[in-house]
Protein backbone atom coordinates (compact mmCIF):
# COMPACT_ATOMS: atom_id res chain seq x y z
CA UNK A 1 0.00 0.00 0.00
CA UNK A 2 1.10 3.59 -0.39
CA UNK A 3 2.43 5.81 2.30
CA UNK A 4 1.18 9.33 3.36
CA UNK A 5 3.70 11.22 1.19
CA UNK A 6 2.15 9.51 -2.12
CA UNK A 7 -1.46 10.08 -1.11
CA UNK A 8 -0.61 13.74 -0.34
CA UNK A 9 0.74 14.15 -3.83
CA UNK A 10 -2.31 12.45 -4.99
CA UNK A 11 -4.79 14.72 -3.81
CA UNK A 12 -2.10 18.00 -4.55
CA UNK A 13 -2.54 16.99 -8.11
CA UNK A 14 -6.54 16.49 -7.72
CA UNK A 15 -6.98 19.56 -6.29
CA UNK A 16 -3.79 21.95 -6.13
CA UNK A 17 -5.42 25.26 -5.12
CA UNK A 18 -7.87 24.02 -2.53
CA UNK A 19 -6.52 25.22 1.27
CA UNK A 20 -5.06 22.45 3.11
CA UNK A 21 -3.58 24.31 6.18
CA UNK A 22 -4.70 26.83 7.94
CA UNK A 23 -1.64 27.91 10.52
CA UNK A 24 -1.63 30.84 13.16
CA UNK A 25 0.19 33.05 10.37
CA UNK A 26 -0.47 31.60 7.34
CA UNK A 27 -2.27 29.19 5.06
CA UNK A 28 -1.02 26.74 2.42
CA UNK A 29 -3.05 24.87 -0.62
CA UNK A 30 -2.33 21.89 -0.86
CA UNK A 31 0.71 22.49 -3.84
CA UNK A 32 2.00 24.89 -1.51
CA UNK A 33 1.82 22.16 1.20
CA UNK A 34 3.29 19.28 -0.87
CA UNK A 35 6.21 21.46 -1.97
CA UNK A 36 7.29 22.04 1.47
CA UNK A 37 7.11 18.63 2.57
CA UNK A 38 9.46 17.62 -0.47
CA UNK A 39 11.87 20.58 0.73
CA UNK A 40 12.06 19.60 4.62
CA UNK A 41 12.37 15.99 3.49
CA UNK A 42 15.29 17.72 1.14
CA UNK A 43 16.60 19.76 3.72
CA UNK A 44 16.73 16.50 6.59
CA UNK A 45 18.64 14.42 4.35
CA UNK A 46 21.09 16.95 2.94
CA UNK A 47 21.74 18.01 6.75
CA UNK A 48 21.41 15.00 8.85
CA UNK A 49 21.88 11.86 5.70
CA UNK A 50 19.13 10.29 7.66
CA UNK A 51 18.41 6.73 6.78
CA UNK A 52 14.73 4.99 6.46
CA UNK A 53 13.62 3.71 9.51
CA UNK A 54 15.79 6.35 12.07
CA UNK A 55 13.92 8.15 14.37
CA UNK A 56 13.88 11.87 14.61
CA UNK A 57 11.97 13.87 17.01
CA UNK A 58 9.69 16.86 17.13
CA UNK A 59 8.95 19.21 20.52
CA UNK A 60 7.17 21.84 19.38
CA UNK A 61 3.71 23.28 19.66
CA UNK A 62 0.90 22.98 17.53
CA UNK A 63 1.52 24.19 14.07
CA UNK A 64 1.46 23.65 10.47
CA UNK A 65 5.06 23.53 10.67
CA UNK A 66 4.73 20.05 12.83
CA UNK A 67 2.79 18.27 10.16
CA UNK A 68 4.39 19.36 7.16
CA UNK A 69 7.74 17.65 9.46
CA UNK A 70 5.42 14.82 10.27
CA UNK A 71 4.78 14.32 5.88
CA UNK A 72 8.89 14.80 4.90
CA UNK A 73 9.45 12.17 7.55
CA UNK A 74 6.57 9.89 6.58
CA UNK A 75 8.56 11.24 2.78
CA UNK A 76 11.40 9.71 3.97
CA UNK A 77 10.20 7.12 5.77
CA UNK A 78 12.15 8.09 8.74
CA UNK A 79 9.94 7.42 12.42
CA UNK A 80 8.95 10.30 14.23
CA UNK A 81 9.22 10.24 17.96
CA UNK A 82 6.21 13.06 18.76
CA UNK A 83 7.49 14.19 22.06
CA UNK A 84 5.08 16.03 25.14
CA UNK A 85 6.55 19.25 25.89
CA UNK A 86 4.72 19.43 29.01
CA UNK A 87 7.10 16.36 30.19
CA UNK A 88 9.92 17.26 32.66
CA UNK A 89 13.10 17.29 30.92
CA UNK A 90 13.77 14.00 32.89
CA UNK A 91 10.74 12.26 31.26
CA UNK A 92 12.02 13.14 27.89
CA UNK A 93 14.81 11.89 28.23
CA UNK A 94 13.41 8.81 28.94
CA UNK A 95 11.17 8.66 25.75
CA UNK A 96 14.81 9.72 23.39
CA UNK A 97 16.75 7.48 25.07
CA UNK A 98 13.93 4.79 24.66
CA UNK A 99 13.24 4.73 21.02
CA UNK A 100 17.04 6.08 19.81
CA UNK A 101 16.33 9.79 18.36
CA UNK A 102 19.33 10.57 16.45
CA UNK A 103 18.24 14.02 15.15
CA UNK A 104 15.78 16.40 17.48
CA UNK A 105 13.73 18.85 15.45
CA UNK A 106 13.16 21.64 18.30
CA UNK A 107 10.90 25.10 18.81
CA UNK A 108 12.90 27.51 20.04
CA UNK A 109 11.01 28.30 23.08
CA UNK A 110 12.29 24.71 24.34
CA UNK A 111 15.75 25.51 24.69
CA UNK A 112 15.98 25.40 28.42
CA UNK A 113 14.40 21.70 28.97
CA UNK A 114 16.72 20.46 25.74
CA UNK A 115 19.46 21.39 27.04
CA UNK A 116 19.02 20.27 30.51
CA UNK A 117 18.56 16.37 28.85
CA UNK A 118 20.19 16.27 25.88
CA UNK A 119 24.13 15.67 27.54
CA UNK A 120 22.67 11.94 28.34
CA UNK A 121 21.13 10.98 24.83
CA UNK A 122 22.22 9.77 21.63
CA UNK A 123 20.80 13.02 19.90
CA UNK A 124 24.03 14.35 17.40
CA UNK A 125 21.91 17.18 15.83
CA UNK A 126 19.27 19.72 16.87
CA UNK A 127 17.57 21.73 14.41
CA UNK A 128 16.06 24.73 15.89
CA UNK A 129 13.41 26.55 14.37
CA UNK A 130 11.09 29.31 15.32
CA UNK A 131 7.81 30.11 13.43
CA UNK A 132 7.70 33.64 14.40
CA UNK A 133 11.01 34.27 13.03
CA UNK A 134 12.25 36.32 16.41
CA UNK A 135 14.70 33.81 17.74
CA UNK A 136 15.71 31.49 15.21
CA UNK A 137 14.66 31.12 11.59
CA UNK A 138 11.23 29.38 10.76
CA UNK A 139 11.29 26.13 9.13
CA UNK A 140 10.14 26.60 5.56
CA UNK A 141 12.59 30.00 5.70
CA UNK A 142 15.14 27.23 6.25
CA UNK A 143 13.84 24.60 3.63
CA UNK A 144 13.77 27.66 1.04
CA UNK A 145 17.39 27.12 0.10
CA UNK A 146 16.52 23.72 -1.22
CA UNK A 147 15.27 21.80 -3.97
CA UNK A 148 12.94 19.10 -4.19
CA UNK A 149 13.58 18.38 -7.88
CA UNK A 150 16.08 15.54 -7.22
CA UNK A 151 14.32 13.57 -4.21
CA UNK A 152 14.61 10.18 -4.99
CA UNK A 153 11.37 8.60 -6.55
CA UNK A 154 10.78 6.00 -4.33
CA UNK A 155 8.34 6.84 -1.97
CA UNK A 156 8.26 5.16 1.76
CA UNK A 157 4.99 2.77 1.39
CA UNK A 158 2.40 2.37 3.83
CA UNK A 159 4.18 -0.53 6.17
CA UNK A 160 6.51 2.09 7.27
CA UNK A 161 6.68 3.11 10.60
CA UNK A 162 5.50 6.54 11.05
CA UNK A 163 5.53 7.46 14.78
CA UNK A 164 6.46 6.19 17.70
CA UNK A 165 3.60 8.13 20.07
CA UNK A 166 3.79 7.67 23.55
CA UNK A 167 0.57 6.64 25.62
CA UNK A 168 -0.51 9.31 28.19
CA UNK A 169 0.86 7.32 31.26
CA UNK A 170 -2.44 7.52 32.86
CA UNK A 171 -1.96 3.71 33.96
CA UNK A 172 1.99 3.43 34.73
CA UNK A 173 5.14 5.00 32.32
CA UNK A 174 4.19 5.98 28.80
CA UNK A 175 4.50 2.98 25.94
CA UNK A 176 6.21 4.41 22.60
CA UNK A 177 2.94 2.42 20.51
CA UNK A 178 4.53 1.86 16.63
CA UNK A 179 2.39 3.41 14.15
CA UNK A 180 2.49 2.99 10.63
CA UNK A 181 2.05 4.59 7.77
CA UNK A 182 -0.92 2.07 6.85
CA UNK A 183 -2.53 2.18 10.59
CA UNK A 184 -2.73 6.04 10.07
CA UNK A 185 -4.23 5.42 6.64
CA UNK A 186 -7.04 2.98 8.02
CA UNK A 187 -7.98 5.26 10.63
CA UNK A 188 -7.97 8.12 8.19
CA UNK A 189 -10.58 6.25 6.40
CA UNK A 190 -12.77 4.97 9.54
CA UNK A 191 -13.37 8.74 10.38
CA UNK A 192 -14.19 9.62 7.00
CA UNK A 193 -16.52 6.98 6.48
CA UNK A 194 -17.74 7.71 9.89
CA UNK A 195 -18.22 10.99 10.04
CA UNK A 196 -18.97 11.93 6.20
CA UNK A 197 -15.64 14.15 6.47
CA UNK A 198 -15.67 15.85 2.78
CA UNK A 199 -13.50 17.98 1.15
CA UNK A 200 -16.10 20.83 2.60
CA UNK A 201 -14.85 20.28 5.62
CA UNK A 202 -12.78 22.70 7.84
CA UNK A 203 -11.22 20.41 11.05
CA UNK A 204 -10.09 22.50 13.89
CA UNK A 205 -7.14 21.22 15.82
CA UNK A 206 -7.27 21.57 19.27
CA UNK A 207 -5.98 18.82 20.77
CA UNK A 208 -1.46 18.87 21.16
CA UNK A 209 -0.01 17.23 17.75
CA UNK A 210 2.01 15.13 20.04
CA UNK A 211 -1.05 13.10 21.20
CA UNK A 212 -1.95 10.95 18.68
CA UNK A 213 -5.75 12.76 18.91
CA UNK A 214 -4.12 16.11 17.20
CA UNK A 215 -2.63 14.07 14.56
CA UNK A 216 -5.52 11.27 13.45
CA UNK A 217 -8.38 13.37 14.40
CA UNK A 218 -8.89 14.92 12.04
CA UNK A 219 -5.83 16.23 10.35
CA UNK A 220 -4.67 13.10 8.73
CA UNK A 221 -8.87 12.34 7.68
CA UNK A 222 -9.24 15.78 6.51
CA UNK A 223 -6.26 16.01 4.28
CA UNK A 224 -7.30 12.46 2.62
CA UNK A 225 -10.69 13.92 2.23
CA UNK A 226 -9.53 17.00 0.34
CA UNK A 227 -10.95 19.16 3.35
CA UNK A 228 -8.95 21.73 5.08
CA UNK A 229 -7.17 21.46 8.70
CA UNK A 230 -7.03 24.42 11.02
CA UNK A 231 -3.52 24.84 13.36
CA UNK A 232 -3.77 27.55 16.15
CA UNK A 233 -0.73 27.03 18.05
CA UNK A 234 -2.12 26.77 21.00
CA UNK A 235 -5.81 26.08 22.90
CA UNK A 236 -7.23 29.07 24.24
CA UNK A 237 -11.10 29.66 24.60
CA UNK A 238 -11.47 32.77 23.53
CA UNK A 239 -9.81 32.76 20.40
CA UNK A 240 -10.89 29.24 19.71
CA UNK A 241 -14.61 30.42 19.68
CA UNK A 242 -13.35 33.61 17.49
CA UNK A 243 -11.96 30.83 14.95
CA UNK A 244 -14.80 28.18 14.97
CA UNK A 245 -17.07 31.48 13.80
CA UNK A 246 -14.56 32.94 11.56
CA UNK A 247 -12.96 30.24 9.68
CA UNK A 248 -17.06 28.30 9.40
CA UNK A 249 -15.19 25.59 10.98
CA UNK A 250 -17.23 22.32 10.80
CA UNK A 251 -15.68 19.47 13.07
CA UNK A 252 -13.87 20.08 16.14
CA UNK A 253 -12.32 17.34 18.06
CA UNK A 254 -11.11 18.03 21.89
CA UNK A 255 -11.51 16.25 25.50
CA UNK A 256 -14.10 16.89 27.93
CA UNK A 257 -12.25 20.09 29.32
CA UNK A 258 -11.74 21.88 26.39
CA UNK A 259 -15.50 21.80 26.00
CA UNK A 260 -15.69 23.29 29.74
CA UNK A 261 -13.80 25.91 29.04
CA UNK A 262 -15.38 26.44 25.92
CA UNK A 263 -18.62 26.54 27.94
CA UNK A 264 -16.90 28.75 30.75
CA UNK A 265 -16.05 31.26 28.08
CA UNK A 266 -17.12 34.98 28.34
CA UNK A 267 -18.12 35.19 24.64
CA UNK A 268 -19.60 31.18 24.18
CA UNK A 269 -23.44 32.93 24.28
CA UNK A 270 -22.57 35.31 21.40
CA UNK A 271 -20.85 32.98 18.95
CA UNK A 272 -22.53 31.58 16.23
CA UNK A 273 -21.98 27.59 15.97
CA UNK A 274 -23.74 27.01 13.17
CA UNK A 275 -20.83 26.24 10.77
CA UNK A 276 -20.39 23.19 12.96
CA UNK A 277 -21.43 19.59 12.15
CA UNK A 278 -20.38 18.11 15.09
CA UNK A 279 -17.96 18.87 18.34
CA UNK A 280 -16.10 15.71 19.37
CA UNK A 281 -14.75 14.32 22.94
CA UNK A 282 -13.20 11.30 23.93
CA UNK A 283 -10.08 10.36 25.74
CA UNK A 284 -11.55 10.59 28.84
CA UNK A 285 -15.42 9.90 29.84
CA UNK A 286 -17.58 13.19 29.42
CA UNK A 287 -19.79 14.34 31.67
CA UNK A 288 -23.36 13.81 30.52
CA UNK A 289 -24.26 16.81 31.97
CA UNK A 290 -21.99 18.38 29.44
CA UNK A 291 -22.95 16.88 26.62
CA UNK A 292 -26.49 17.67 27.42
CA UNK A 293 -25.23 21.60 28.12
CA UNK A 294 -24.19 21.78 23.93
CA UNK A 295 -27.11 19.73 22.93
CA UNK A 296 -29.87 21.45 24.66
CA UNK A 297 -28.19 24.78 22.73
CA UNK A 298 -28.73 22.88 19.19
CA UNK A 299 -25.20 22.30 18.73
CA UNK A 300 -24.04 18.82 18.16
CA UNK A 301 -22.31 16.92 20.43
CA UNK A 302 -21.27 13.38 19.94
CA UNK A 303 -18.75 11.07 21.52
CA UNK A 304 -15.99 8.63 20.29
CA UNK A 305 -13.59 6.29 21.62
CA UNK A 306 -9.84 5.88 21.18
CA UNK A 307 -6.15 4.74 22.15
CA UNK A 308 -2.81 5.42 21.21
CA UNK A 309 -2.88 1.60 20.40
CA UNK A 310 -5.47 1.81 17.78
CA UNK A 311 -4.10 5.21 15.68
CA UNK A 312 -6.47 6.21 17.39
CA UNK A 313 -10.01 5.62 16.46
CA UNK A 314 -12.59 2.91 17.87
CA UNK A 315 -15.85 3.98 17.96
CA UNK A 316 -18.23 6.90 17.04
CA UNK A 317 -21.57 7.78 18.50
CA UNK A 318 -23.52 8.50 14.73
CA UNK A 319 -25.54 11.95 14.78
CA UNK A 320 -28.75 10.40 14.69
CA UNK A 321 -27.90 9.02 17.88
CA UNK A 322 -26.44 12.13 20.04
CA UNK A 323 -30.11 12.32 21.93
CA UNK A 324 -30.95 9.11 22.12
CA UNK A 325 -28.02 7.41 23.20
CA UNK A 326 -26.04 10.66 25.95
CA UNK A 327 -23.18 9.25 27.20
CA UNK A 328 -22.57 6.19 24.64
CA UNK A 329 -18.91 6.08 22.82
CA UNK A 330 -21.07 4.82 20.13
CA UNK A 331 -20.92 1.73 18.00
CA UNK A 332 -17.25 0.01 16.40
CA UNK A 333 -16.15 1.88 13.24
CA UNK A 334 -16.33 0.37 9.82
CA UNK A 335 -12.87 -1.41 9.64
CA UNK A 336 -12.55 -2.58 12.89
CA UNK A 337 -14.13 -5.19 14.96
CA UNK A 338 -14.43 -5.68 18.83
CA UNK A 339 -14.96 -8.27 21.07
CA UNK A 340 -15.85 -7.56 25.27
CA UNK A 341 -14.62 -10.76 27.27
CA UNK A 342 -14.21 -11.51 31.01
CA UNK A 343 -11.14 -12.65 32.39
CA UNK A 344 -10.68 -16.24 30.40
CA UNK A 345 -11.57 -14.40 27.46
CA UNK A 346 -14.91 -15.40 26.69
CA UNK A 347 -16.93 -13.47 25.28
CA UNK A 348 -19.86 -11.85 27.17
CA UNK A 349 -23.55 -10.72 26.11
CA UNK A 350 -24.84 -7.71 25.99
CA UNK A 351 -25.21 -5.94 29.46
CA UNK A 352 -22.47 -7.28 30.93
CA UNK A 353 -18.76 -5.50 31.83
CA UNK A 354 -16.18 -6.99 30.59
CA UNK A 355 -13.05 -6.08 28.93
CA UNK A 356 -12.92 -4.07 25.20
CA UNK A 357 -10.83 -6.19 22.97
CA UNK A 358 -9.87 -4.73 19.71
CA UNK A 359 -8.82 -5.66 15.92
CA UNK A 360 -8.50 -4.11 13.02
CA UNK A 361 -5.98 -2.70 10.42
CA UNK A 362 -5.51 0.71 12.42
CA UNK A 363 -4.15 -1.37 15.35
CA UNK A 364 -0.48 -0.40 15.96
CA UNK A 365 2.55 -2.89 15.24
CA UNK A 366 3.36 -3.02 18.99
CA UNK A 367 5.05 -1.19 21.60
CA UNK A 368 8.67 0.06 20.92
CA UNK A 369 11.15 -2.25 22.71
CA UNK A 370 8.52 -3.71 24.75
CA UNK A 371 8.50 -7.22 23.44
CA UNK A 372 6.51 -8.75 26.61
CA UNK A 373 4.24 -5.91 26.63
CA UNK A 374 3.29 -6.17 23.25
CA UNK A 375 2.76 -9.68 23.08
CA UNK A 376 0.64 -9.58 26.21
CA UNK A 377 -1.36 -6.63 24.96
CA UNK A 378 -2.17 -8.29 21.64
CA UNK A 379 -2.77 -12.04 21.26
CA UNK A 380 -4.31 -13.43 18.25
CA UNK A 381 -4.30 -9.93 16.53
CA UNK A 382 -6.65 -8.53 19.67
CA UNK A 383 -5.55 -6.22 21.61
CA UNK A 384 -6.57 -6.07 25.16
CA UNK A 385 -7.58 -2.20 25.74
CA UNK A 386 -7.63 -2.58 30.04
CA UNK A 387 -11.22 -0.71 28.85
CA UNK A 388 -13.60 -2.21 30.89
CA UNK A 389 -17.33 -1.61 29.12
CA UNK A 390 -20.95 -3.13 28.63
CA UNK A 391 -23.19 -3.13 25.51
CA UNK A 392 -27.10 -2.74 25.14
CA UNK A 393 -29.04 -4.25 23.25
CA UNK A 394 -28.87 -2.16 20.37
CA UNK A 395 -24.84 -2.73 20.47
CA UNK A 396 -24.24 0.77 21.50
CA UNK A 397 -21.36 0.80 23.86
CA UNK A 398 -20.31 2.64 27.19
CA UNK A 399 -17.39 2.94 29.37
CA UNK A 400 -17.39 1.30 32.70
CA UNK A 401 -13.82 2.81 33.74
CA UNK A 402 -10.51 0.72 33.46
CA UNK A 403 -9.27 -2.44 34.85
CA UNK A 404 -6.74 -1.03 37.02
CA UNK A 405 -9.17 1.63 38.59
CA UNK A 406 -11.55 -1.12 39.27
CA UNK A 407 -12.09 -1.04 43.34
CA UNK A 408 -12.89 -4.53 44.95
CA UNK A 409 -15.13 -3.67 48.16
CA UNK A 410 -16.40 -6.96 50.56
CA UNK A 411 -15.98 -8.80 47.19
CA UNK A 412 -18.37 -6.34 44.81
CA UNK A 413 -16.32 -4.46 41.69
CA UNK A 414 -17.06 -1.22 41.95
CA UNK A 415 -16.60 1.28 38.68
CA UNK A 416 -15.20 4.93 40.16
CA UNK A 417 -16.85 6.27 36.58
CA UNK A 418 -20.74 5.29 37.83
CA UNK A 419 -20.32 7.00 40.92
CA UNK A 420 -18.34 9.97 39.44
CA UNK A 421 -20.99 10.47 36.52
CA UNK A 422 -23.81 9.61 40.18
CA UNK A 423 -21.64 12.84 41.77
CA UNK A 424 -21.38 15.18 38.70
CA UNK A 425 -25.38 15.70 38.81
CA UNK A 426 -24.93 18.10 41.33
CA UNK A 427 -25.32 21.33 40.42
CA UNK A 428 -22.15 22.82 42.32
CA UNK A 429 -19.91 19.98 41.24
CA UNK A 430 -16.96 21.40 39.05
CA UNK A 431 -14.93 18.32 38.83
CA UNK A 432 -14.86 15.03 40.73
CA UNK A 433 -12.55 11.76 40.57
CA UNK A 434 -13.28 8.62 42.29
CA UNK A 435 -10.64 5.87 43.85
CA UNK A 436 -10.07 3.48 45.84
CA UNK A 437 -8.74 3.19 49.40
CA UNK A 438 -7.17 0.36 51.63
CA UNK A 439 -10.18 -0.70 54.20
CA UNK A 440 -9.37 -2.82 56.77
CA UNK A 441 -12.62 -4.72 56.74
CA UNK A 442 -13.90 -4.22 53.02
CA UNK A 443 -10.00 -4.61 51.33
CA UNK A 444 -11.30 -1.56 49.82
CA UNK A 445 -13.58 1.42 49.74
CA UNK A 446 -14.80 4.04 47.19
CA UNK A 447 -13.14 7.93 48.04
CA UNK A 448 -14.35 10.71 46.27
CA UNK A 449 -12.62 13.96 45.59
CA UNK A 450 -14.76 16.79 44.67
CA UNK A 451 -13.52 20.74 43.51
CA UNK A 452 -16.92 22.93 44.15
CA UNK A 453 -17.58 25.08 41.90
CA UNK A 454 -16.40 29.06 42.25
CA UNK A 455 -19.17 30.48 44.55
CA UNK A 456 -20.96 27.47 45.25
CA UNK A 457 -21.09 25.25 48.69
CA UNK A 458 -21.12 21.58 48.87
CA UNK A 459 -21.00 19.69 52.08
CA UNK A 460 -19.97 15.59 52.48
CA UNK A 461 -23.85 15.22 53.82
CA UNK A 462 -25.35 15.84 50.69
CA UNK A 463 -22.68 14.49 48.54
CA UNK A 464 -23.26 10.76 50.55
CA UNK A 465 -27.19 11.42 50.46
CA UNK A 466 -27.19 12.27 46.76
CA UNK A 467 -25.35 8.30 46.36
CA UNK A 468 -27.41 6.80 48.99
CA UNK A 469 -30.60 7.74 46.71
CA UNK A 470 -29.08 6.70 43.60
CA UNK A 471 -26.22 4.16 44.32
CA UNK A 472 -26.34 0.66 46.11
CA UNK A 473 -25.14 1.06 49.45
CA UNK A 474 -21.73 -0.24 49.07
CA UNK A 475 -20.89 2.37 46.34
CA UNK A 476 -21.18 4.90 48.28
CA UNK A 477 -17.83 6.81 49.02
CA UNK A 478 -16.88 6.24 52.24
CA UNK A 479 -15.02 9.59 52.45
CA UNK A 480 -15.95 12.87 50.67
CA UNK A 481 -12.84 15.24 50.42
CA UNK A 482 -12.90 19.16 49.02
CA UNK A 483 -9.78 19.99 46.62
CA UNK A 484 -9.47 23.26 44.84
CA UNK A 485 -7.69 21.39 42.18
CA UNK A 486 -7.84 17.70 40.84
CA UNK A 487 -3.70 16.30 40.11
CA UNK A 488 -3.65 15.90 36.34
CA UNK A 489 -1.13 14.20 33.86
CA UNK A 490 0.67 15.85 31.11
CA UNK A 491 -1.95 15.12 28.46
CA UNK A 492 -4.81 16.30 31.09
CA UNK A 493 -6.51 13.34 32.70
CA UNK A 494 -6.40 13.06 35.99
CA UNK A 495 -3.69 11.52 37.71
CA UNK A 496 -5.33 8.77 40.06
CA UNK A 497 -2.06 7.69 41.34
CA UNK A 498 -1.12 11.05 42.55
CA UNK A 499 -5.11 11.39 43.43
CA UNK A 500 -4.31 8.34 46.14
CA UNK A 501 -1.21 9.64 47.44
CA UNK A 502 -2.73 12.93 47.97
CA UNK A 503 -5.73 11.24 49.54
CA UNK A 504 -3.46 9.48 51.95
CA UNK A 505 -0.96 12.52 52.89
CA UNK A 506 -4.22 14.52 54.10
CA UNK A 507 -6.68 11.61 55.51
CA UNK A 508 -3.80 9.23 56.64
CA UNK A 509 -5.75 6.82 55.32
CA UNK A 510 -2.80 3.80 53.78
CA UNK A 511 -2.71 3.75 50.07
CA UNK A 512 -4.01 0.42 48.64
CA UNK A 513 -2.55 -1.70 45.11
P1 LIG B 1 -1.58 4.71 29.43
O1 LIG B 1 -1.97 3.73 28.40
O2 LIG B 1 -0.16 5.12 29.32
O3 LIG B 1 -1.97 4.30 30.82
P2 LIG B 1 -3.81 6.29 28.44
O4 LIG B 1 -4.48 4.99 28.27
O5 LIG B 1 -4.55 7.37 29.14
O6 LIG B 1 -2.40 6.08 29.17
P3 LIG B 1 -4.17 7.22 25.72
O7 LIG B 1 -3.81 6.26 24.68
O8 LIG B 1 -3.91 8.67 25.49
O9 LIG B 1 -3.34 6.83 27.02
O10 LIG B 1 -5.68 7.11 26.10
C1 LIG B 1 -6.51 6.04 25.73
C2 LIG B 1 -7.50 5.76 26.85
O11 LIG B 1 -8.33 6.90 27.07
C3 LIG B 1 -8.47 4.64 26.55
O12 LIG B 1 -7.89 3.36 26.73
C4 LIG B 1 -9.58 4.96 27.54
O13 LIG B 1 -9.25 4.50 28.85
C5 LIG B 1 -9.59 6.47 27.57
N1 LIG B 1 -10.68 7.01 26.69
C6 LIG B 1 -10.60 7.36 25.40
N2 LIG B 1 -11.78 7.83 24.93
C7 LIG B 1 -12.64 7.75 25.98
C8 LIG B 1 -14.02 8.09 26.17
N3 LIG B 1 -14.76 8.62 25.20
N4 LIG B 1 -14.56 7.86 27.37
C9 LIG B 1 -13.83 7.34 28.38
N5 LIG B 1 -12.54 7.02 28.28
C10 LIG B 1 -11.93 7.22 27.10
MG1 LIG C 1 -3.75 3.12 27.62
Amino acid sequence: MDGIAKWIEKRTAITPERTALIGARRWLSYREMNGEVNRIARMLLDRYRLQPQERIAILANNGIEYLLLLFAAARLGLIAVVLNHRLTPRELQFQVNDSGVKVLIAEDCFRQAVEEFIRETAIGQVLWFDPSGSSAEPLERQASAYSAEDLAEERADGSSPFIICYTSGTTGRPKGAVLTQENMFWNAVNNCVGLDITSSDRVLTLLPLFHIGGIGLFALPALFAGGSVIVPDRFEPEKTLQVIEECRVTLVMGVPTIYDLLRKSPSFAKTDFRSVRTLYSGGAPCPHELISFYLERGIPFGQGFGMTETSPTVFLLSREDYHRKIGSIGKPVLFCDIRVVDEQRRDLPAGEVGELLVRGPHVMRGYWNLPEETAAAIQDGWLATGDLVRRDEEGFVYIAGRKKEMIISGGENIYPLEIEQVIGELPAVDEVAVTGAADDKWGEVPVAVIVVKEAMELDQETVKNHCLRRLAKYKVPHLVHFVSALPKNATGKIDKKQLRKQIEESTGWKQYG
